[in-house]
């Protein structure tokens, strides 16, 4: 039986109307599922106006005890465990926790932007498949500027429409990252978060190392490793929250 995760609530209550089992209760002024009441319909996911309510499967809830079994993340602060489950969840690889640079305040300002409606840019499509709770702006189909490459000149181009207030992510392309790194330079943009795990021999680690020579809200990580999927993640990890919220 799937768990029911609720987070960013808005007081509407359509959910606790709607639910035919009246699983859903007011417990210490938030909402929650009651586990043996619930019978997975999932209808209260399909009322719900803002997204605030997920099912989460089995396997993934079990995933999720395993790695908790396995890698000590206990102790990082929330939304950076988040983040860092997320990714060794999507990659079965513990190595990640110590890889990643997880900054808590700027993910939180990142988390609140993405609830507040906020532009969400990417620099691949392949990472835009990833994301499927949230619209996502990706622009690597123009025409590339004269010596830039399709992605740098996607973001050169989201930059125009969306100067302040985005989350830009970066899943492959290192040239991306550094033209994104420019524009912020000569402050044509002014992101809530950049999300930079670029991945590749080229450029990669070197592009990450200079996100974090900056003073911009970020998440990175040391390696050369990176990619579409891990960058996916990691917005997941601020849209979904803890799968196992109840346990901790
Ligand atoms: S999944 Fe169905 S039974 Fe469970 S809380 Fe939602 S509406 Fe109620
Ligand atoms: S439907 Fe969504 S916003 Fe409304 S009370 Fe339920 S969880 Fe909150």
């Amino acid at each position: 039986m799937e768990t029911v995760v609720i987070e960013a609530c808005q007081g509407c209550g359509a959910c606790l109307l709607t639910c035919p089992t009246h699983a859903i209760r007011p417990v210490g002024g938030k909402l929650h599922a009651l586990g043996h009441l619930c019978n997975g319909c999932g209808e209260c996911v399909e009322v719900c106006p803002v997204d605030a309510i997920r099912l989460v499967h089995p396997i993934e809830a079990e995933s999720y005890r395993i790695l908790r079994s396995t890698v000590d993340t206990a102790r990082l602060q929330p939304l950076s465990r988040n983040v860092a489950e997320r990714i060794i969840h999507t990659t079965a690889d513990p190595a990640w926790r110590d890889d990643l640079v997880l900054d808590e305040r700027a993910l939180s300002q990142g988390a609140q932007a993405l609830a507040e409606g906020a532009p969400l840019i990417v620099d691949v499509n392949m990472v835009a498949a990833g994301i499927t709770r949230y619209p996502t702006i990706c622009h690597i189909d123009n025409t590339p500027e004269p010596g830039l490459t399709r992605a740098a000149t996607g973001f050169r181009r989201a930059a125009r429409q969306y100067p302040t207030g985005a989350v830009w992510v970066v899943g492959n392309a290192p040239t991306a990252l550094y033209e994104l790194l420019r524009l912020s330079q000569t402050n044509a943009v002014t992101p809530a978060l950049v999300i930079g795990l670029p991945v590749g021999f080229v450029g990669a680690a070197e592009s990450k190392q200079a996100l974090r020579e900056t003073t911009l809200p970020q998440l990175s990580n040391v390696s050369a490793r990176g990619g579409a999927a891990v960058a996916a993640a990691a917005v997941n990890a601020l849209l979904y929250g803890d799968p196992l919220k109840e346990d901790r």
